[in-house]
C-alpha cells in the first residue's frame, strides 16, 4: 500500500467503520450500562478495547469483514486504549499489551491490502478534571502514541476529541513520534461548536495549521447532519476532509446520539440505514471529501455501502 498522504492525492479514501459498538453488539465488549450513567462523556469502564487481548478471534474476524468490505483501511482498535482510561476500566496494566495485540491483529488481517492505523481518542480526563488536565492528557496522550509507533502503525487517526485544546497536544504529540496524523473532532451538543468553544472551522484551520494530513469530523451524528459541517471545514481547510460519521439519527435539538436516551442499549431503534452511507459515498466524491468511513454503528455493510456510493459517482 502507498503512504496515506499519497493516498489522499490519488483518491477518495475509504476507511472502515465502528469496532467497539458492533464488538459490543456481538458480546465482546461492555458498554458499561449496567453499572453506571453512560453518556456523560464521564464515565469510567465503557467501551474499552480489552477484546483485544481477551476475545482476539472476535476482533480479528471484524477486521476481515471490512477489509473484505473493501477498506483501505484498518483501525487498531486502540480507541479509550490511554493508560489512563484503562487504569479506570480496571486493565491499566494491560496498557502495554492491549495497544501491541490491537496493531498486531490488524496489521496481520491487513496484509499488503490494507493501512494500519493506531486510533487515538480523548482521555476523558478534561471532561472530568477541566482544562487544568490538559498535562496530564497530554503525558498519556503521547504515551499511547509512543507504544503505537512501536507496534509499528503506518499512520494514526486522532478521533472523539471534544476539546481542541486536547486535539492540539495529541496532534503534537504525532508530530513528535513522526507519524501522519488524521484528526477528526467529535461536535456536540450540536455541530455548531466543540466543547471548548470552536467553529469547525477554527477547528479546521487549527488542526491543519499542526500538520494533520486530513481534517474533519468524526462520530456524533448521522451522515446528513454532519455535512454542513464538513462543508464548513472545507471552506478553509488547506488538507483534504475526513469524515467518519456515526449511523446513528440524532435531532434538531441534540446532534449527538450519545446524548439520547437510545444510548447505549437502544440503539438498534435510532440506527439509520446503510442507504444514507451510499448517498454520503456519492457526496464524498462529489464534493472532494478525501477520507471517508464510519464510525459507531457502522458495521461492514455501511463500509460496501460507501464503496458503492463512491463508485456510482465516478
Ligand atoms: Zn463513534
Amino acid at each position: 500500500m502507498k503512504p496515506i498522504r499519497t493516498l489522499l492525492k490519488e483518491t477518495v479514501v475509504l476507511g472502515d467503520g465502528g469496532y467497539l459498538i458492533e464488538l459490543e453488539r456481538r458480546g465482546y465488549v461492555d458498554s458499561g450500562s449496567g453499572r453506571e450513567k453512560v453518556g456523560t462523556g464521564k464515565g469510567s469502564g465503557q467501551f474499552t478495547p480489552e477484546v483485544a487481548i481477551e476475545n482476539p478471534d472476535a476482533l480479528r474476524e471484524l477486521h476481515r469483514e471490512f477489509l473484505k468490505a473493501g477498506s483501505q483501511v484498518l483501525q487498531a482498535l486502540t480507541f479509550f486504549g490511554t493508560r489512563e482510561k484503562l487504569n479506570r476500566a480496571g486493565y491499566g496494566a494491560q496498557t502495554e499489551s492491549i495497544n501491541a495485540a490491537a496493531v498486531k491483529l490488524a496489521k496481520e488481517v491487513a496484509g499488503q491490502g490494507a493501512l494500519v492505523a493506531g486510533s487515538v481518542s480523548r482521555t476523558q480526563l478534561i471532561e472530568r478534571e477541566g482544562m487544568g488536565a490538559l498535562g496530564k492528557a497530554r503525558d498519556h496522550i503521547a504515551e499511547q502514541i509512543r507504544l503505537l509507533k512501536d507496534a509499528g502503525v503506518d499512520f494514526l487517526i486522532l478521533e472523539t476529541f471534544f476539546h481542541l485544546a486536547e486535539m492540539q497536544e495529541a496532534l503534537q504529540s504525532a508530530a513528535a513520534a513522526g507519524l501522519p496524523a488524521v484528526a477528526t473532532m467529535s461536535f456536540r451538543p450540536l455541530i455548531a461548536q466543540c466543547t471548548d468553544g470552536h467553529t469547525p472551522a477554527e477547528c479546521a484551520r487549527v488542526m491543519t495549521d499542526l500538520g494533520a494530513v486530513a481534517v474533519g469530523a468524526n462520530c456524533g451524528q448521522e451522515p446528513t447532519r454532519m455535512l454542513p459541517l464538513l462543508r464548513e471545514m472545507r471552506a478553509v481547510a488547506k488538507a483534504p476532509i475526513a469524515a467518519q460519521p456515526a449511523a446513528f439519527r440524532t435531532t434538531d435539538l441534540c446532534h449527538s446520539f450519545t446524548r439520547q436516551p437510545a444510548f447505549p442499549d437502544e440503539l438498534e431503534t435510532i440506527q439509520v440505514s446503510r442507504k444514507e452511507f451510499i448517498e454520503l459515498g456519492k457526496a464524498a466524491k462529489a464534493e472532494g471529501i478525501g477520507y471517508v468511513g464510519g464510525c459507531c454503528g457502522c458495521n461492514p455493510a455501511y463500509i460496501r455501502a460507501l464503496a458503492i456510493g463512491i463508485a456510482e459517482a465516478r
